[in-house]
């Protein structure tokens, strides 16, 4: 019996790890999230379940405690659980709440870290989230809260960090006039990247002033800073979704 909480990386198969597409290939089960690339599955031996598991804002998802019944039943049938989650498990991921269910019941679960979007996404456009001289570390922040509250914007704003923020589409506005509230210059680079690493990648190269979620549905990052200036092809992309 053994369960595993494994990272599938940012969207592009090709950035899930070594470790990761091994665990799958000696998976029995798999309890698998919306966000995950279908292409990660092509690492799982055939006869392996595999179970989808979404988990998607707004939309119908299966209840986390229901996932967490489902990975305990499973162990305790002493199958080989693998817990595929999208990026890294421990980064907006509950990972954490999952380890903690599963201790509850005696089970102690492996973690295979992932390259989370916070990185790759960004890197994808050619983004350094830091920068010798322009970005003296990174943030990365939720952009949703099931309590309504919100970040510390003024610390945010004065951090000097680049700014990246998971899941913050729908509240874009409220980021947006948060941080300007706050005293961010209107003119700060910043960008909306949508799916990004996979084929249906999207960006918008703006300006927190000119920011907008217009025509994105997401999964998307929203990063704030000088360092989206290293953006590529920022003027050719914006021009194209213009049109
Ligand atoms: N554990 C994941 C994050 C899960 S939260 C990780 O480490 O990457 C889900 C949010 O991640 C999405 O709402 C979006 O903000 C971001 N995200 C994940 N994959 C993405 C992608 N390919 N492109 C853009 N944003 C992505």
């Amino acid at each position: 019996m053994k369960v595993t909480l494994v990272g599938a990386g940012p969207g592009d198969a090709e950035l899930m790890t070594l470790k990761a597409a091994r665990a799958l290939g000696s998976a029995d089960v798999i309890l698998v999230d919306e966000l995950v690339s279908r292409d990660c599955l092509a690492y799982a031996r055939t006869g392996a379940k595999v179970i989808e598991v979404g988990k998607r804002g707004g939309c119908r998802s299966t209840p986390q405690a229901f996932i967490e019944k489902l990975l305990v039943r499973y162990a305790r049938q002493g199958k080989n659980v693998v817990r595929l989650k999208g990026g890294d498990p421990f980064v907006f991921g509950r990972g954490g709440e999952e380890i903690e269910a599963l201790r509850r019941h005696g089970i102690e679960a492996e973690v295979i870290p992932g390259v989370t979007a916070g990185t790759a996404v960004p890197a994808a456009l050619g983004i350094p989230v830091t920068h010798r001289g322009l970005a003296r570390g990174v943030t990365f922040v939720t952009g949703h809260a099931n309590d309504g509250t919100q970040p510390d914007w003024h610390a945010l704003a004065r951090s000097g960090t680049t700014l990246v923020i998971y899941m913050g589409l729908r509240n874009l506005e409220r980021i947006v006039a948060g941080l300007e509230t706050a005293g961010m210059d209107a003119a700060t680079p910043a960008c909306v990247i949508e799916n990004g690493t996979l084929g249906g990648q999207r960006q918008l190269v703006a300006t927190l002033g000119t920011l907008s979620a217009a025509g994105f549905e997401g999964p998307a990052l929203i990063v704030i800073g000088d360092v989206v200036r290293f953006a590529r092809c920022a003027a050719a992309e914006n021009a194209a979704r213009a049109a």
